[in-house]
């Protein structure tokens, strides 16, 4: 059986023009700072990084042990839980 993480859905928004961006599954609490790919449940942009209504960047793509993730921009975005 897998192992059922904990955590919660979360709705991140560009902070200029609040349009959302992803809907994501966030694994314990405290501040979003990245994206895990594989937890992003919705991606509503053009998976380029930037807003896709006014072309903000909000997330930088890195790579941490071997997996690339979202590195959020701090800033950039708001959550809503
Ligand atoms: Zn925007």
């Amino acid at each position: 059986m897998k192992k059922k993480i904990k955590g919660h859905v979360i709705e991140i928004y560009c902070a200029d023009c609040r349009k959302l961006l992803y809907r994501y599954f966030k694994a314990g609490s405290g501040y979003l700072v990245k994206c895990y790919k594989d937890r992003i449940l919705r991606n509503y942009t053009n998976g380029d990084l930037k807003c896709h209504k006014c072309g903000k960047q909000f997330a930088r793509e890195v790579m941490i042990h071997g997996k690339l993730i979202h590195k959020i921009i701090q800033g950039k975005v708001f959550v809503k839980k």
